[in-house]
C-alpha cells in the first residue's frame, strides 16, 4: 500500500489522454486504473448525480475554469467522506470544492473528481438561561456558507463572526485558508475541527494543531490531503442589535471599498508592512485590462472577469503584477488564491 498522500499527489498520478476522452486512465506506479471503474462506483452510491465535464465557471466566484472531468455534489458529511474515500480507493485525484471563492482553475479544466461540498448542518446552542452564560459553542458542517452562517449567528445574538458576513465561500474553505477580515479571522473563533486524514481517519484536532498564520494553515494546498468535515466555534452572547450593527458597519465598509462582480477577493497576500493593492496601484497597473480580464479600477488587489475572460488572461495579469512590483519595488507578491487545473 503506498503512503496515503501518494494516492492523490499529482507527482505520482499522471493523467493520460484528453479531458474529453471517455477512456481516461490514471497511472500510479504500476497500477493502471480506468476512470470508468471509479464512475461506476460513484453511480452505485450517488445515482445519476456525478456529472462528466461540468464547467467549473458555474462553481467559482471568478466565473472561470474549464470542465471538471467528474463533478459530484455531496449533501452531507457522510456523503463527503464516502466520495473522498472512493476517489482515494480508485487513485483518482480529488478536489474538495467549497464556494470556489479562492481559486483560479485553468481553461482546459481539471482532471479527476471535483467534490462540491454542500453539507449544511449547524448545531446552535440553546439561548442562555442567565446573564452569567457568556460564551457558547456552535458546530457547523464544512459546507455551510460562511456569510449565511455569520448572519444566522447575528440573529441569535452570537458575536465573533461579524467580519465574515462579506466573505464568500464555506466554513471548510475558511478553516483551510484562515479567512479573516477587520482584524479577526477563523483562528480567533475555532475551538477544534473534525478532519478526514490522508489515511481516511476521522479525527478532531484543536485549533493549535492547525499552525495558523495570515491566510494559511497546515491544511492549505490540496496535495496535503486533509479534508475539513466540521468546525466547532466559540462565540460570545451579545445583544442582537449590537451584533447586527457591527455586521452593518462591515457590510457598508466592504461595499465602499471593493468592486462588485466576478472576482476572487484579494489576489495576493499583503506583504509585511504594506498592501498588495497599494503596490500594484503604485506600479501603474490599477485598471489595467487584458481582454475581458481587469485589475479592478476600484481596488488593485481585486482582479475581475468582466464577462467572458479566460483563466489564462487572469494568470497573465497575475504574472504582470508580480513582475512589475518586483522590478519597481523589489517586493515578491505571494498569491492568496490557489491556481490549479490545466491552462
Ligand atoms: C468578493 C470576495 C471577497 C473576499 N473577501 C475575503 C476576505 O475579506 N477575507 C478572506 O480571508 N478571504 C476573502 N475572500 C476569499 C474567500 O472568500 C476565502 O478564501 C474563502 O475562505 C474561500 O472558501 P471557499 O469555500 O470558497 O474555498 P474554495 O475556493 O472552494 O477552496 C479553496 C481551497 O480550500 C480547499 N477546501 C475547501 N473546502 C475544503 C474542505 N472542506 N476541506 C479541505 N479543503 C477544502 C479547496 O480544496 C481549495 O484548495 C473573498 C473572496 C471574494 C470572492
Amino acid at each position: 500500500m503506498p503512503p496515503a498522500d501518494a494516492r492523490v499527489a499529482p507527482a505520482t498520478v499522471q493523467k493520460i489522454g484528453s479531458a474529453e476522452s471517455l477512456r481516461q486512465i490514471y497511472v500510479t506506479g504500476s497500477n493502471i486504473l480506468p476512470l470508468e471503474s471509479f464512475l461506476a462506483a460513484l453511480t452505485t452510491t450517488f445515482g445519476d448525480r456525478p456529472r462528466r465535464n461540468e464547467p467549473m465557471l458555474n462553481h467559482t466566484t471568478l466565473r472561470l475554469g474549464g470542465p471538471a472531468e467528474v463533478w459530484l455534489p455531496v449533501e452531507n458529511i457522510a456523503e463527503l467522506v464516502t466520495a473522498v474515500n472512493l476517489a482515494r480507493q480508485h487513485q483518482v485525484p480529488l478536489l474538495v470544492l467549497g464556494g470556489g471563492a479562492n481559486l483560479l482553475i485553468g481553461d482546459a479544466g481539471i482532471g479527476g473528481v471535483v467534490i462540491q461540498n454542500r453539507s449544511s448542518r449547524v448545531e446552535f446552542p440553546p439561548q442562555p438561561k442567565s446573564e452569567s452564560e457568556q460564551v457558547a459553542k456552535v458546530v457547523a458542517d464544512s459546507g455551510v456558507l460562511l456569510p449565511n452562517f455569520a448572519r444566522r449567528c447575528a440573529r441569535r445574538g452570537l458575536s465573533g463572526l461579524e467580519w465574515a458576513v462579506g466573505v464568500p465561500g464555506t466554513i471548510g474553505g475558511a478553516v483551510v485558508n484562515n479567512a479573516g477580515a477587520y482584524g479577526s479571522d477563523m483562528a480567533h473563533s475555532l475551538v477544534r475541527a473534525e478532519l478526514l486524514s490522508p489515511d481516511g481517519e476521522q479525527v478532531w484536532q484543536p485549533v493549535g494543531w492547525f499552525d495558523y498564520d495570515y491566510r494559511t494553515s497546515k491544511l492549505k494546498g490540496r496535495e496535503k490531503g486533509w479534508i475539513v468535515l466540521r468546525a466547532e466555534l466559540e462565540m460570545a452572547f451579545a445583544p442582537v442589535a449590537e451584533v447586527k450593527a457591527r455586521v452593518d458597519i462591515f457590510n457598508a465598509q466592504r461595499r465602499a471599498s471593493q468592486p462588485p462582480g466576478a472576482t476572487s477577493g484579494s489576489m495576493f497576500k499583503n506583504p509585511p508592512g504594506d498592501y498588495a493593492g497599494r503596490l500594484i496601484e503604485a506600479a501603474g497597473l490599477k485598471g489595467h485590462r487584458l481582454g475581458q480580464a481587469q485589475i479592478s479600477p476600484i481596488h488593485a488587489n481585486f482582479f475581475q472577469n468582466l464577462g467572458g475572460a479566460s483563466a489564462a488572461e487572469i494568470l497573465r495579469l497575475i504574472e504582470m503584477a508580480q513582475e512589475t512590483v518586483r522590478a519597481r519595488f523589489g517586493v515578491e507578491l505571494e498569491l492568496e488564491i490557489e491556481v490549479m487545473g490545466e491552462f
